[in-house]
Order: C-alpha cells, then structure tokens, then sequence
C-alpha cells in the first residue's frame, strides 16, 4: 500500500496535542481563535450589553429612590450623577463596539464599557458605605459579586483580561471598603468575605473550564476541516478545498483589481507508466509531482490542488500577462526535470498544461473551462507543452 499524507497532522492537531494550560495558542492560531470568538460571541454580547443597562438603570432607580428616602443629601446627587454618566457611557461603548469590525478594537471597548462600569459601581459602593450613616443603609457588598459575573461573563473578552478585571475589583473593593467605613461595618464586611471570596473562585472556575473547551472545539473544527480540504495521496489541496478556496481567491482578486492565471497539469501517458511500473509506483510518481507543484504558489491567494487522478490544477493571484505566459512552462519544465523514468530509454514523466488569465469579474466556471480547452488543446498538439487558453 502506498504510504499517505498524514492527514491529521495540521497545526490544530499538533497545539492539541501540546496542550494548552494557560489558555494560549502559538500567535497565528491564537489570532484565528479571538477572531472567531469574538464574532461567535456577538449575541451573547448584545444580550449582555442590554442585561448591563437594565441593571445600571435599576441601580439609578434605587440611588434615587435612597435620595429621596434621605432627603437628597449632597452625596446622593453625585451617586445619582456619576450613575446617570456610567448609563450613558454604556449606551456610547455598546455603539463602539457594534460599529467596530476589528475585533482589537472592540475588544477594548469592551474593557473599557466594563471597566467604567466596574469603576463607578465600587466608587458607589464606597460613597454609600462612607454616608452609610446618612442613608441608613446596610453595606453594599454584595454588588461586587454581580461585578465578578460580569466581568467574568464568556462575552469575547480573553480569559486573561476577565480574571485580570475580576481580581482588580477584588483587590479594589476589599481594600478600599473597611478603609472608607472605618470601623462601623467590620462585622458586616467580615461576614460577606465567604460569600464574595467563593463565589470568585467557583466563576474563575467555570470560566476557565468553559475556555478550554471553547478552545479544545476550535482545535477539533480546524483539524477536521484541515483532513476534509487535504488529499490523502498528495497532501495537496483536494477537489473540494479548490472549489471553495479558488472562488475565494478568484472573489478577493476582483475586488483588488488583480489579473488571476488558472493552470490545469494533466500528466502525459500516466496509464501506460501504471501499467509498466504498476499502481503503487504509479501513486509514488504522483507524489514527486504533487510536491514539485505545491512549491509554485508564493502569495496567500495562490493555490495547488489535485482535482482527481492525475490532474492538478494551480491558480496564481495577482499576477501580470507575462507571468501568465510564463509559469506554464515553468511547471512544465520542473516536472520534466523530475526525471522520472517511463521506459528503460529513460524518457520522463512529462505534463501538458492549459494555462487560462482571468481578469477581474471574470466567471470562474468560464475561467476553468478555459484552462480546461488549453490543456485538451496541448494534448491534441502532442502533449509536454503549454497552450494558453484565449
Ligand atoms: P493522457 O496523456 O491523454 O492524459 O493519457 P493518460 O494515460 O494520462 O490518461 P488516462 O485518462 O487514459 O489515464 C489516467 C490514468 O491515471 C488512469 C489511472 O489508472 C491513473 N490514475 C488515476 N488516479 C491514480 C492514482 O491515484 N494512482 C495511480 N497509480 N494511478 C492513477
Ligand atoms: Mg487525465
Ligand atoms: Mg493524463
């Protein structure tokens, strides 16, 4: 049995297999993951956004309502004020961040939405526990565990910058509380601490843990995709990952004004060498070629796929008229060179290639029915040459 391409062995596999205890990709793969995340997240986003607001205003109602119930002291117009300003500021983040397409960009707006929000609730919670005896109010403490959900809530913030927030506004509140209520609310701070300290190691937790295996799906979706698009022969791209990829490419040339060359390479007499040499040696010249092919494409767009058999086909991006006159004879000449042997006369392996241009707007089906005339039309002229479709 001819060997095949190990068709497992992409980077998602290799990263799942290393492991990631720290909730971090190599870059390239970490990029693709927040970026996929971030969009993924964008429902939850907006329904956390809304929750947020509803919760800010009824903070707002209560600030007044502990106005009223105290006469509206002077702090309860700065409570009310800053309040109203972190609404505000919420409803301007959530526009910033659903106007961004660049998931840096929104993700800062996220932090800073949260951040504001988180730095006016503890100022709040501070400004009540200091005139705790104007407002006759208990301590507020158990607001810092909604601030914990929140921060800590999957809305496409990395794992790293939620658990950052969460132990700023632990460090934050804990300081910062006895210190402006002096010795009055020792006993009623001494006693939320429990609550407050396990619930932020159970939502570190969960939060961890859900990453991970947010994390560990991405890694299972990538691998599989990257074993669906491969040829288990060549390692090549295979028909289906051409289709999709080329329209792709074909699509992002259009829109960059950019000249496209499609090449169909047809291996000459390949069921005579299988005959002579027989099927297994057959799989193994296809191999030497598929490699030799797969070191044209230079640029992102570029591509090589094995269509089937003993065809292939490369597609070349922005390239220019000379370029597309050329390449064909490049491909045809390095496989020449490969200098696999059909006959004892050592007469090698040759290909015919039908080379097409697109130009940008061009039909893609029109394009490979193009390359497809020249390649026919090499063969009809004798074979090992290039014909340039028109
Ligand atoms: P032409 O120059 O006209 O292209 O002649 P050809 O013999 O290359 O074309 P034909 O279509 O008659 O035969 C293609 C051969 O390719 C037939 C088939 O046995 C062989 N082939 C297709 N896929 C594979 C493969 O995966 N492994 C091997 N060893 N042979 C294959
Ligand atoms: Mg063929
Ligand atoms: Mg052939």
């Amino acid at each position: 049995m001819t060997q095949l391409v190990d068709n497992n062995d992409n980077v998602y596999t290799r990263q799942r297999l290393r492991g990631f205890p720290w909730l971090r990709f190599e870059p390239a793969l970490e990029q693709e993951y927040r970026e996929l995340n971030y969009q993924g997240f964008q429902r939850t986003r907006n329904g956390s956004a809304l929750l947020l607001m509803v919760a800010l205003l009824g903070f707002l109602a209560l600030d007044v309502w502990y106005g009223y119930t105290a006469h509206f002291p002077p702090a309860s117009f700065f409570a009310i004020g800053a309040r109203l300003a972190t609404v505000l500021f919420t409803c301007l983040g959530y526009r910033k961040v659903r106007q961004q397409s660049q998931v840096a960009a929104g993700q800062r707006w996220v932090v800073a939405v949260l951040g504001v929000t988180c730095v006016s609730s503890i100022t709040m919670m501070l400004l009540y526990a200091r005139y705790h005896s104007e407002f006759q109010l208990p301590l507020l403490l158990d607001a810092v565990i909604l601030l914990f959900i929140t921060v800590l809530f999957p809305v496409g913030l990395s794992v790293h910058v939620a658990m950052a927030m969460a132990l700023l506004i632990a460090l934050a509140s804990w300081s910062l509380t006895p210190w402006v209520a002096g010795d009055l609310l020792d006993q009623q701070f001494a006693a939320f601490m429990p609550f407050q300290v396990s619930s932020l190691v159970a939502l570190l937790a969960l939060r961890y843990y859900h990453e991970r295996s947010f994390r560990t799906l991405f890694l299972l979706r990538g691998s599989l995709h990257a074993m669906a698009s491969t040829d288990a022969l060549t390692g090549l791209y295979n028909r289906r990952a051409f289709e999709m990829l080329g329209r792709r490419a074909l699509a992002q040339a259009t829109r960059e004004a950019q000249l496209c060359a499609l090449m169909l390479v047809d291996v000459d007499h390949f069921k005579r060498y299988n005959d002579l040499h027989g099927h297994p040696a057959g799989d193994r010249a296809l191999q030497a070629i598929a490699s030799r092919l797969g070191r044209f494409p230079r640029r992102p767009l570029d591509l090589a796929a094995r269509l089937g058999g003993e065809e292939f086909v490369l597609l070349f991006a922005g390239v220019d008229r000379d370029f597309a006159a050329r390449i064909g004879d490049e491909v045809r000449a390095a496989v020449q060179a490969l200098g696999i042997a059909i006959d004892s006369d050592g007469t090698p392996l040759t290909v015919s290639v039908g080379v097409a241009l697109g130009i940008p707007g061009c039909d893609p089906d029109e394009l490979y029915q193009r390359a497809d005339q020249a390649m026919y039309k090499a063969k009809r002229e004798g074979r090992n040459r290039v014909c340039v479709g028109v």
